[in-house]
């Protein structure tokens, strides 16, 4: 596995290439979700990137940046394990060098959910992920459906922008409690551990009443909100079900949706989405 650490290192790599890329883009202290997306890249690719970026923009002020867990040479012995082709893995200043001022802003779609909750943090995700995708010109690139909305948006500005990759959204690994796996889980106490599993089988208890034909939002909205509400240590903060395109809140699941949440476990910040697509 080559480990490339400069913008002139990765175009001199993708330069070099005829063949097919797939790509994916990562903060790091990897688990069996990003090595779930790496090897669908493998699979369906000549070539494999993974990149590994704490990346600054997409942290508001007063979030977990500098808190963030941070293990380089437990991920890279990981991906070189998987066979992963290239590890890019930039600084800050290789990323933002000094005058850097573009920044992409993704409209509506940004602006909900995650977007209200954490200010800037689209702005970020959206600048980070097309840079990225510029200098590593990936014919697939690969996210998960953990981070829904930010499936979403990044599809929207590759829609919008014509960025010539396909975007391929890959299922949420999961501990095999339910909770959804996530870097920010090394966070959690053992009795937080224990309650975080509230916001998974909040979700698996709205899907069952889904496929047992409730098409009410309202209703399969409370049944998570019943499951995060019991738990002492679980704090919601938003539960939406919405149209899987657009992000705007239904009120009937007449079309593909999306089951969403935020919720605070202790002090850490957690979310899990569930798709919810009615037949015909
Ligand atoms: P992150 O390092 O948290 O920015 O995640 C990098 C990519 O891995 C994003 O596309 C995430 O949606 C995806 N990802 C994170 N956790 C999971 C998971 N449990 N299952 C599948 N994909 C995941």
């Amino acid at each position: 596995m080559q480990v490339l650490e400069t913008v002139a290192a990765i175009r001199a790599w993708r330069a070099s290439l005829t063949r097919s890329v797939g790509f994916v883009p990562t903060m790091g202290y990897l688990h069996d979700g990003h090595l779930a997306l790496a090897s669908r890249a493998m699979s369906e690719n000549d070539d494999a990137v993974v990149s590994i970026f704490v990346n600054p923009a997409q942290f508001a002020p007063g979030e977990d940046f500098a808190a963030y867990p941070r293990d380089l040479d437990r991920d890279l012995a990981l991906l070189e394990r998987q066979g992963i082709d290239v590890a890019f893995v930039p600084s800050a200043a290789e990323m933002y060098p000094p005058g850097f001022g573009t920044s992409i802003d993704v409209g509506d779609i940004a602006t909900r959910l995650e977007g209200a909750s954490r200010s800037g943090h689209f702005r970020g995700v959206a600048t980070v992920v097309a840079r990225l995708l510029i200098l590593v010109r990936p014919d697939r690139a690969y996210f998960g459906w953990k981070d829904a909305q930010q499936v979403l948006v990044v599809r929207r500005m590759v829609t919008d922008l014509s960025l010539p990759v396909e975007i391929v959204p890959v299922e949420t690994v999961r501990e095999p409690d339910g909770l959804a796996m996530s870097s920010r889980n090394v966070y959690l106490s053992p009795d937080e551990r224990r309650a975080a599993t509230a916001l998974s089988h909040g979700l698996f208890a709205a899907q069952e009443q889904f496929e047992a034909g409730e098409r009410d939002a309202a209703r399969l909205r409370a049944i998570v909100e019943d499951h995060l509400r019991r738990e002492r240590l679980v704090q919601s903060e938003y539960v939406s079900l919405a149209d899987l395109d657009t992000l705007q809140e239904l009120t009937t699941v007449d079309r593909p949706a999306v089951l969403s949440l935020a919720a605070r476990v202790g002090k850490t910040r957690l979310i899990d989405s569930m798709r919810l697509i009615p037949d015909g």
